[in-house]
């Protein structure tokens, strides 16, 4: 028998860990010690995406409790059928940004290169439930393309990998695109939005590591973590093997009505991510994606909340709370 090496084992970690991942409401409920008649709003039967939890993730979920902050971000609810005026399939109009292959050039300086529609979670207010059609298809040539888009513009100085979530590309995939993109030598920095740092932290292999630690561009990894509950041992490990490797670490958020609306959540939220070795980057005023609205905290009440934050954390705590705005030329900051 061929001796496996501590890394394949450790890839091997994640993927299985995705293929046991939760796909039934009934399982899951059911593991937590509940019941449909405790959760009466539940839909078995959702509009996409399908339900999908990875268990470690619902490991941290509290037993018993219908209304757990973790669960209620992933529980197909009926309230996701309900059709409200200003809640559609695109909220951002990306079509204006799109360059095709999957590269959408909105903001100045910055390049979007969406990798896959894939995620190792489903968050029940996500907006990117429609990927575009410019980033279907196979994905080698495709990043070939995109990669040929980016070196023959010497304004970007960023490329931003998201998705779905770019994580979700293998080891060998990223190694691949990295050195691309290190090849083109006005390139300053690299970033990753994914949520897998959190959901996943399997996914953060050494391979990983070393392949993030190596690149010529700066690396920032931008997680995504909306509740303090969600930031268990693991992922503090996997958050501070980035930081090792290297990468700058930041944080983006939701506001979720009824997950962390509260001045209390959003405040130990910043300071578990700080235990974590990662500053809160953005609170991201929802976008009004059909199927979300029940999501929805009014700007009154989200200035408000960060007033309070405010006068409770030290500033480089506070996050930045902005929207996302068809047409702007940045994320817009709310103001009172
Ligand atoms: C959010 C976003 C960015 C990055 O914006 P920052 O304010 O630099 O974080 C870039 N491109 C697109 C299309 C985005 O949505
Ligand atoms: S991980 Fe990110 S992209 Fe995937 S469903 Fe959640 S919010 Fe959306």
């Amino acid at each position: 028998m061929v001796p496996r090496s501590s890394e394949a084992c450790q890839t091997s970690g994640w993927k299985q860990d995705l293929l046991e991942a939760y796909r039934d409401a009934d399982r899951l409920i059911a593991d937590l010690g509940l019941t449909r008649r405790e959760i009466p709003e539940l839909d078995c039967d959702p509009p996409e995406p399908p339900l999908l939890v990875p268990r470690g993730f619902a490991r941290l979920m509290k037993p018993g409790d219908p209304h757990d902050p973790l669960l209620r971000q992933v529980l197909p609810l009926a309230p996701e059928r309900l059709r409200i005026a200003g809640f559609g399939p695109d909220p951002l109009d990306e079509r204006s940004a799109d360059r095709g292959n999957g590269l959408l050039i909105k903001y100045d300086g910055r390049a979007l290169l969406l990798l896959t529609s894939a995620c190792a979670i489903h968050c029940r207010y996500c907006f990117r439930r429609r990927f575009p059609d410019s980033a279907r298809g196979a994905l080698r040539p495709r990043l070939t393309r995109a990669l040929a888009a980016i070196a023959a513009d010497r304004r970007i100085t960023e490329v931003i990998l998201s998705g779905g979530d770019p994580l979700m590309m293998g080891d060998r995939g990223l190694a691949g695109l990295i050195a691309g993109l290190d090849a083109v030598a006005h390139l300053k920095r690299l970033r990753i939005h994914s949520r897998l740092p959190v959901v996943l932290p399997a996914r953060v292999t050494r391979a990983l590591c070393d392949l993030l630690g190596a690149a010529r561009v700066k690396v920032i990894v931008v997680t995504h973590a909306n509740h303090p509950a969600e930031l268990g041992a693991a992922a503090e490990a996997a958050l501070s093997r980035l930081r090792r490797a290297g990468c700058q670490v930041l944080n983006q958020s939701v506001l979720l009505r009824g997950i962390n609306d509260s001045a209390e959540v959003l405040r130990a939220l910043s300071e578990r991510l700080f235990d974590c070795g990662t500053l809160p980057y953005y609170l991201h005023q929802l976008d009004p994606v059909q199927g979300a609205s029940h999501f929805q905290v009014s700007d009154a009440c989200a200035l408000e909340l960060v007033q309070a934050l405010r006068s409770r954390l030290p500033g480089y705590l506070v996050p930045r709370l902005v929207r996302e705005s068809p047409g702007a030329d940045s994320k817009i900051p709310l103001a009172g």
